[in-house]
């Protein structure tokens, strides 16, 4: 499998690449800004781009959507329950100081108990509310991945004091979803270092039990 993660945009967002190296098929999960330079891994790697995947509706994660979709055709996929926060994006623009990316039209929800594919290669998408109500992981089971979004970081959590938010809800999540998985999952949370489901149960302060 290829995997490239590559923090893109002021706030340095988690952007994956996972791409079949048979069939050359890939997806793109939060192209947040910076096209350019995801389309120059696309080429780099020579994939084509079947799926843009969504893991919730902040600015900094669904910011270069339309522009990856333009340039690839290829369909954007979010969970409906972050359709309004989507409708919210100049006011999160105005909060960080952003340009307005323009309205980001959305193809299909996706939730538990479907799978997005690049190739063989095949994610469990993962509902997991909290961060926002339509927050989502991607689980590559085979190739022990997860990709967080910003429900788990390392050593932290996903924040939930901003609209859609909910703490009792992403605790939920990360205790039911999250932590069910096997402790040698590598995370891939939505900004920062990667860290693995084991890491986290250890140490992570939100997480211990006491
Ligand atoms: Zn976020």
């Amino acid at each position: 499998m290829i995997h490239e993660v590559i923090p893109v945009g002021p706030l340095q967002c988690n952007c994956s690449i996972i791409g079949d190296e048979t069939t050359r098929e890939a997806m793109v999960i939060d192209p947040g800004d910076e096209i350019e330079l995801i389309l120059a891994f696309l080429q780099k790697h020579n994939l084509q781009v079947k799926q843009i995947v969504i893991t919730h509706a902040h600015i900094d994660h669904v910011g270069g959507a339309m522009k990856l979709r333009a340039a690839t055709g290829a369909p954007i996929l979010l969970n409906q329950n972050d359709y309004d926060l989507l409708k919210m994006l100049d006011v999160q623009a105005a909060w960080l100081g952003m340009a307005t990316p323009g309205d980001v039209e959305i193809d299909r929800s996706v939730t538990t108990g479907e799978t997005v594919s690049a190739g063989s290669h095949t994610a469990q998408i993962l509902h997991t509310p909290g961060h926002t109500e339509g927050s989502i992981c991607l689980y590559f089971e085979p190739e022990k991945r997860l990709i967080a979004g910003d429900t788990l970081f390392a050593g932290s959590i996903g924040r939930t004091d901003l609209p859609g938010g909910s703490m009792q809800k992403i605790m939920r999540s990360l205790h039911n979803t999250v932590l069910s998985l096997p402790d040698d999952t590598v995370v891939i949370p939505g900004h920062g270092e990667l860290t693995t489901v084991g890491d986290e149960r250890e140490s992570n302060p939100f997480l211990v039990k006491r």
